[in-house]
């Protein structure tokens, strides 16, 4: 394949434009080859979107009714929405959001969704339901089941039975579109045997740990509480952070945790609007460093408006933050799916990268080079100009469709595993979970 008359974004942090020909061979950029020509003239093309961390169960939520006492807190948005909402996953409904929300995500020109999984009734083999459904649309992915003791031990076996049998297929056979990370809950739902087996897990798997760390206060105050000590504190202690472990949130770390998590070298994901939605308190993104990721939390996937809001948010305390901001997260996403694959050059597009890419339909209103890219990104595109896509060298989206299946079929049956999901949610009332700690 040769993508010609575009110009090429080949790498987000530094930015760096040429104006050539990109050619694709077996999967790959290279330096020259490949067969049937795309016109992609007066487009630019940019390296695919990377999603930090999503839900996918989250697509099935979308206008969701909702009857019961208004949360007045994080807990509450816990106990009263998701908690009932992946109590009443089966395997249907996890397929059904696993496709709705992998068609929107390459729609949007986001190309690796890393996911964080629970449905406490459906828990075997619910990542590979994933792992097919995402393969099928064309979606890179890194899957993992949310360990938790929120719903007693057996469930909490299960959740982590369900990790490593997936981690151990990812290592032999390695399907070429989806890696796993060992997942868990947050330190306030996970005892300390569950949370040592689950680093215990990372370690034997030689993989990360992907948990959700202080994202609310309640996090930090069960922590203290219950174990004497502060959520990265903990997570240091239980084995269960290196330079392969990808925190999400890290709302409330404070300066000392900030240095632990820095030290060992850890991930963090932003979340930026799922933290504004649920008035959980602003990310200390300047003190957090340079391994900041963006991720959606189940708010779609789409990394054009995530990144825009993202930095709109932090420019309202810190008017010196540059455009560049959103670029180095993003590329830093990638640089997140580029060590779990194992292929340092995924998010780029220099020659040997995986093919993972967007072409943009964008008249630029504006001379666009390496210097006045990010102000476009911030101001300007949008994933309306998303055009085609390209996963690992395959047109998985041509002229604004999927090329693999039919959407409207697809979201008509969506549509249908909501609505089923939402009687099934009926059933089932607030979770009576209760961290230690106190409400506030
Ligand atoms: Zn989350």
């Amino acid at each position: 394949m040769i993508l010609s008359g575009a110009t090429v974004v080949t790498s987000l942090d530094p930015v760096r434009v040429t104006e050539a020909d990109l050619h694709v061979v077996a999967g790959r950029v290279a330096d020259s080859g490949g067969g049937a020509r795309r016109d992609c003239s007066g487009c630019l093309v940019v390296p695919g979107n990377v999603c930090g961390h999503t839900h996918l169960y989250s697509a099935l939520a979308r206008g969701m009714p909702y009857d019961l006492a208004p949360p007045q807190d994080f807990l509450q948005i816990l106990q009263r929405i998701w908690w009932r909402l992946d109590r009443a996953l089966d395997e249907g409904a996890v397929r059904a959001s696993a496709l709705v929300g992998g068609m929107e995500a390459l729609l949007s020109g986001t190309t690796t969704l890393v996911d964080h999984h629970a449905s406490p009734n459906a828990i075997d083999g619910s990542l590979d339901v994933l792992e097919e459904a995402l393969r099928s649309l064309g979606v890179r992915s890194v899957l993992c089941y949310e360990t938790s003791d929120r719903d007693g031990p057996e469930r909490a076996r299960a959740g982590l039975a369900e990790n490593r049998r997936f981690a151990a297929r990812v290592r032999t056979e390695t399907p070429p579109l989806a890696r796993s990370l060992i997942g868990a809950h947050a330190s306030f739902t996970l005892g300390d045997e569950t949370l040592a087996a689950c680093a215990d897990a990372a370690r034997a798997l030689a993989t990360g740990l992907h948990v959700h760390a202080a994202e609310d206060a309640v996090d930090e105050r069960d922590a203290r509480a219950l174990h004497g000590r502060r959520v990265a504190e903990r997570l240091a202690e239980a084995g269960a952070l290196d330079d392969r472990t990808l925190l999400a949130h890290g709302v409330h770390l404070d300066d000392d945790e900030i240095a632990i998590v820095g030290e060992a070298g850890a991930w963090v994901a932003h979340n930026a609007r799922s933290n504004m939605n649920n008035a959980i308190g602003r990310a200390r993104i300047g003190a957090l460093g340079r391994r900041v990721a963006l991720g959606t939390d189940g708010i779609g996937a789409d990394m054009f408006e995530e990144s825009r809001t993202a930095y709109f948010r932090l420019r309202e305390d810190d008017p010196g933050a540059g455009a560049d901001w959103p670029l180095e997260r993003l590329a830093q996403g990638a640089s997140l799916a580029a060590s779990v694959f194992d292929e340092p050059a995924l998010g780029t597009l220099h020659v040997g990268a995986p093919a993972d890419l967007v072409v943009l339909d964008y008249a630029a209103p504006a001379p666009l080079d390496e210097r006045s890219f990010s102000g476009h990104w911030v101001f300007g595109l949008s994933s309306r100009a998303v055009r085609d896509v390209m996963v690992a060298g395959e047109w998985v989206v041509l002229d604004r469709r999927l090329t693999r299946v039919d959407e409207r079929e697809l979201a008509a049956a969506a549509r249908v595993a909501a609505a089923r999901l939402w009687e099934r949610m009926d059933g089932i009332g607030a979770h009576d979970f209760e961290p230690k700690g106190g409400r506030r």
